[in-house]
């Protein structure tokens, strides 16, 4: 084996990560070009050896990917409440003998702001849901334990690919705020996306988890961890289908669900896995933003209870961004589910030499 060289990546610069090539004889074993290879664990086995490391690591991920938005949040936020740029708008539109207004007062600013507060603090508490979920795994009696380790295995996937797409887009939206500057390596937001977009590639590809979840988690055990998560999300439905405020986000998590169950079947009508996969992604964006919309209606639950009329500021905030969610991007399952349950094969079916 021989170290070829340091990759020189887009992003986690402080650490390294480098190219070594097998058997090329430069450094022989044993007197021939190679490498000793050790068998661990026993032969066929390796994939399921890996997988025991692998389902906490993608945990991991998409916390890491969570921490990187919520990074970008708190500096686009700080750097919105003190650039003063335009002037505020009236019914007669702008007026020029006004001074400026800092940007965070602009609706667009906010937008931007809430997209990422929705997106990050939304997947922290998903995170932080499957991490008591692997607690359980070893705390719970043995059908509770049982109950979290096949949530797991269907959640899994959306905990590591969602946040990876959706805080990276924060990133973004960060980048945005800061204008100009966000472009420059004055401010840490270019960093941000740069060490964040690694997390949609590595420890499986948004690809392979959306495989994953279609071709093998939600069929697993004849469809009972969908089963299971439905009727978690179910039981937050009922609870805040009782509250006026939340009763319209609730039907819409109810609606989400009944869309996803139905394209999961259409997707595999014709048993053709061919068919079936073609639009993977399109499912794993779907099925993510559904989870999304069950943990911030479960956080508005909880947020709710805990504020008790108060009006503070942090309760409003939670309440906005749920509102976001279900306004701004729970559509978007729509889309996304209409090529799923069609089996649109424009992609699968473009021939090579058309790109
Ligand atoms: C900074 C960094 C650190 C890393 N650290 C480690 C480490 O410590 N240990 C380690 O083992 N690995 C590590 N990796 C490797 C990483 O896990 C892989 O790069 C990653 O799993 C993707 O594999 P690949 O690069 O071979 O891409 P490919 O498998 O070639 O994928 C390329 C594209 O093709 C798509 N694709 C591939 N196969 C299919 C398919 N069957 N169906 C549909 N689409 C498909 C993928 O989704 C992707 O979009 C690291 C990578 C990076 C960039």
């Amino acid at each position: 084996m021989a170290l070829a060289g340091l990759n020189h990546k887009c992003g986690w610069r402080g650490t390294t990560n480098t190219l070594l090539n097998f058997g090329e004889g430069k450094y022989p074993v044993r007197g021939e070009a190679g490498a000793v290879g050790y068998l661990v664990g026993q032969p066929g086995k390796g994939l399921r050896c890996m997988f025991h490391m692998m389902n906490e690591a993608r945990i991991g991920v998409g916390l890491a990917a969570t921490m990187l938005g919520m990074a970008g949040y708190q500096a686009s936020l700080d750097y919105a409440k003190n650039r003063p740029q335009g002037r505020p708008m009236g019914p007669a539109g702008k007026d020029a003998a006004q001074p400026q207004i800092r940007i965070i007062e602009h609706a667009d600013v906010k937008r931007m702001l809430l997209a990422q507060k929705a997106y990050c603090e939304g997947a922290l508490a998903l995170e932080l849901y499957c991490a008591r979920l692997v607690d359980e795994q070893h705390t719970g009696d043995a059908g509770a334990a049982d109950d979290a380790r096949l949530l797991l295995e269907v959640l899994t996937p959306i905990a590591k690919s969602w946040p990876s797409e959706w805080c990276l887009e924060a990133n973004s939206l960060a980048i945005q705020i800061h204008g100009g500057y966000g472009y420059t390596r004055d401010f840490p937001v270019e960093q941000y996306w740069r060490d964040n977009r690694l997390n949609m590639i590595h420890e499986g590809t948004h690809g392979i988890q959306g495989m994953d979840l279609l071709g093998r988690k939600v069929l697993m055990e004849e469809g009972r961890g969908l089963q299971l998560l439905a009727a978690r999300m179910q039981a937050t439905i009922e609870q805040a289908g009782l509250i006026a405020e939340l009763a319209p986000h609730a039907s819409a998590v109810k609606e989400a669900l009944r869309h996803v169950g139905a394209a999961t079947r259409s997707a595999w009508a014709t048993g053709n896995p061919t068919d079936a996969l073609a639009n993977a992604v399109p499912y794993l964006q779907a099925f993510g933003h559904t989870v999304l919309a069950w943990i911030w209606l479960d956080v508005a639950l909880a947020s709710r209870a805990k504020a008790a009329g108060q009006g503070e500021a942090a309760h409003t905030g939670r309440l906005a961004a749920a509102r976001y969610f279900f306004h701004y991007e729970l559509p978007k399952i729509g889309a996304w589910l209409k090529v799923v349950e069609s089996r649109d094969l424009t992609c699968a079916d473009c021939p090579e030499e058309a790109f």
